[in-house]
């Protein structure tokens, strides 16, 4: 995300080169804020409800547009809880039980997608944020290619017994990681 004026001082601020990368930073002396603009942790939840998983269309998104329900972490908030959360707050739903599907860079929107499985059950209310929902059988479900599309094709084929390229760099990572910490 642009960032205009430091947060810090008010200046505004200038594009400059920070360590070989051009950044947006503040030239007060005594401020030198640096605005890094780190990627931004999503979570998004593939919601099944009685055999169908529910897609939802965000307030001002174009008409055909259906995707994942998502949203940001709260300060503290694990990504479990922050799923089960959104899950409540747009759909009205109980659910108890987010299931890790994997990570997804999303550089077009700098956000790091966390994406989940969450079995739901109740009546669908839909929150403020959300102008409509689909419910689409498992089988008639077609991955989309960007955003958390991904997640949606590594989960179909995970449940048809398959293992896909990116689920298999990230089983890769995970065993890369356990390696480190079990070394002293
Ligand atoms: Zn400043």
């Amino acid at each position: 995300m642009q960032a205009n004026f430091c947060p810090r001082c008010g200046n505004p601020l200038r594009t400059a080169d920070v360590n070989g990368q051009m950044r947006q930073r503040c030239d007060v002396a005594d401020c030198g804020y640096v605005h890094w603009d780190n990627p931004v942790p999503v979570v998004a939840g593939i919601v099944e409800l009685d055999g169908m998983v529910v897609l939802v269309r965000n307030q001002g998104w174009p008409d055909k547009m259906y995707g994942l329900v998502s949203g940001f972490l709260e300060k503290g908030e694990t990504p479990d809880a922050a799923i089960l959360r959104e899950v409540r707050e747009e759909l009205g739903l109980d659910a108890q039980n987010a299931r890790f599907i994997g990570y997804y860079p999303f550089f077009e929107m700098n956000q790091l997608i966390l994406a989940f499985h969450v079995a739901a059950s109740g009546d669908i209310v839909l929150g403020e944020e959300l102008a409509d929902i689909r419910r689409v059988a498992v089988d008639r479900l077609k991955p989309w290619a960007i955003g958390t599309g991904p997640a949606v094709r590594d989960w179909l084929a995970a449940r048809n017994g398959q293992v896909t390229e990116t689920m298999a760099s990230h089983a890769a990572l995970r065993d890369w990681l356990a390696r480190q910490t079990s070394n002293p």
